[in-house]
């Protein structure tokens, strides 16, 4: 892989390495790479130009409304990706024939993640939790980090793999988790669905067909959709969303707000899917500025996770996060109704 510059001007955004820092509570940040607006870097006498950043004996400056700023700035995909712009759904392209795809887009992007990882950068950006505890002095030390293991279940076969395969692993370790099911694009079975949420798990909602179009749609046809995806698995009171491919649009978010109490669709650093330099630069649940939390998301799939190599490596993971002590398991709608510090 060739190296990414470790400085890099995105708009005016330019890209620092923190070598130190003015309080105990910014420590996590040493050694990491934050996007900084190239003004404030000036206003507290940078050179320009400069790829590190000391802050030691620097005042933070007062600024309202950066964090904010830096968690929206690339947080939805509002331009159509290719897969909501082809005359058909992109799901009858054969399973194996999208991988294949996906694989041979991956190997090229690999090498060019200065250019779809400019903001936020990749795998893991956290400027705008960086700018919020610069700022405000506050936050700082986590107990336990939160970890919310998540599927996206898009097919019959992800769901059957999800209570045969993958519920049994999470129980061994006393952990439970949030599955995204598409809800009007198969035959859901209410036996699995109903058996997942009495062994303690949760439901939310994938969308509504998985053809990434709900979120480009006039509002009032978004709504229907939203109400029904919604109905089809009320019985289960799913709590949260997860838009398919995480394709988000402004629209689609605030339209959430009227059928659910959390969205899950905006990654950290999301590369170059659905479209380069997307993400919100943040681990913290949004609505509050709070401590960082931790989410796994897996495909049941045979073609993504449901295989034996991937389980064994997902066992794994339950195990070494069990057995650390700065971890902890949590689930999504907790996430959503805890009143974050
Ligand atoms: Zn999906």
């Amino acid at each position: 892989m060739r190296e990414t510059p470790s400085r890099m001007a995105v708009g005016d955004l330019r890209r620092v390495r923190i070598t130190g820092v003015s309080s105990p509570q910014l420590a996590w940040a040493l050694g990491r790479e934050i996007s900084l607006p190239a003004s404030l870097l000036a206003s507290i006498g940078a050179p320009a130009g400069a790829s590190e950043l000391d802050l030691r004996g620097v005042e933070p400056p007062h600024l309202n409304g950066l964090a904010d700023d830096l968690r929206v700035r690339a947080a939805f995909t509002d331009r159509t990706p290719h897969s909501a712009r082809i005359p058909f759904t992109y799901q009858y392209v054969p399973p194996r024939v999208r991988s294949f795809i996906a694989r041979q887009i991956g190997r090229r992007l690999r090498t060019r993640a200065g250019q779809w990882a400019r903001f936020p950068s990749w795998p893991l950006d956290l400027s705008a939790d960086f700018v919020a505890d610069w700022l405000s002095g506050a936050a700082g030390g986590v107990d336990a980090v939160p970890v919310l293991l998540t599927h996206d279940i898009d097919s019959a076969g992800g769901l059957r793999n999800l209570v045969e395969l993958f519920l049994p692993l999470e129980e061994a370790v006393g952990a439970r988790s949030t599955s995204y099911v598409v809800p009007r694009a198969w035959k859901l079975d209410h036996g699995l669905l109903r058996e997942a949420v009495a062994r303690g798990h949760e439901i939310g909602v994938h969308g509504y067909d998985h053809s990434n179009r709900t979120p480009f749609l006039d509002r009032a046809e978004r709504r229907r959709r939203l109400a029904s995806g919604r109905a089809a698995l009320e019985a289960y009171s799913p709590a949260g969303y997860r838009a398919p491919s995480l394709v988000r649009t402004s629209g689609l978010l605030a339209d959430l707000a009227d059928y659910f109490e959390y969205d899950s669709s905006i990654p950290t650093s999301g590369g170059p899917f659905p479209t380069p330099n997307n993400g919100c630069a943040t681990a913290r649940p949004f609505r509050t500025a709070a401590r960082g939390v931790a989410v796994l998301l897996t495909h049941c799939e045979r073609r993504f996770s449901g295989n034996p190599p991937m389980l064994s490596a997902y066992r794994e993971f339950l195990e070494f996060v069990t057995a650390t002590p700065q971890l902890t398991w949590i689930l999504a709608s907790r996430v959503a109704r805890t009143a974050w510090t």
